[in-house]
């Protein structure tokens, strides 16, 4: 399983990923979760970064390309990964193709999780991810229900940046969906629905 998740910011991407990694055990490969872990080390690339995510735009490609190559060619990789908010542009996207055919591999599906932007906006404000597990759940979830970690609510999932990153999805990553239903590799789930739904939805569109 080689796969390309797409969907707008609190479309359900790492929910879908964190599932589909605890059934299969391919990589997870998250852009923004290695983002703010640079961001919470105070690296180099975590401040450069910031700036970008505090506002909802995107980092500069070559920084999240180069974010993605070394996880892209590690041993747990190589069975399969999820790829969740790479790539977020058509640049991206071709230098993807480009690194990946340079290692003899290639995308097999790209996923849209589809879900509505005004269902997007509700959704982001009470989103509330767990600091241990990075499980995603709501503001009615005082802890963790997974691992009772305590929850907290990022940063970029105010209202004003909720806004400017969707914007910044129709404008820059919504064209992916035609670039892979040219490749002939596009799939389909409505995010819309219950956890376990959307789930089941997931598998079948991948024919697990
Ligand atoms: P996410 O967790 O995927 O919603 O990403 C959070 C933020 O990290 C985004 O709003 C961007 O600022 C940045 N980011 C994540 N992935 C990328 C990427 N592939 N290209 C550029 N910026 C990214």
């Amino acid at each position: 399983m080689n796969l390309v998740l797409l969907g707008a910011p609190g479309a359900g991407k790492g929910t879908v990923a964190q599932e589909l990694v605890a059934e299969f055990g391919v990589a997870h490969i998250s852009t923004g979760d290695l983002l703010r872990a640079a961001v919470k080390g105070g690296t180099e690339l975590g401040i450069q970064a910031k700036k970008y995510m505090d506002a909802g735009e995107l980092v500069p490609d070559q920084l999240a390309i180069d974010l993605v190559k070394e996880p892209l060619a590690a041993d747990d990789a190589q069975q399969g990964f999820i790829l969740d908010g790479f790539p977020r542009n058509t640049a991206q996207a071709v230098t993807l193709d480009s690194e990946l055919s340079a290692m003899g591999r290639e995308i097999d599906c790209a996923l849209l999780v589809d879900v509505a932007p005004e269902v997007i906006i509700d959704r982001l404000s009470s989103r509330r991810t767990c600091r241990a597990c990075g499980y995603t759940g709501t503001a009615a979830d005082a802890t963790c229900p997974k691992c009772a970690g305590e929850m907290y609510q990022r940063d970029d999932d105010n209202e004003a940046t909720v806004r400017n990153r969707l914007d910044v999805y129709e404008k820059s990553t919504s064209p992916l969906v035609d670039y892979y239903r040219g490749q002939g590799l596009l799939k389909s789930v409505n995010g819309d629905q219950a956890r376990e739904t959307v789930y089941g939805g997931v598998k079948e569109a991948l024919g697990l």
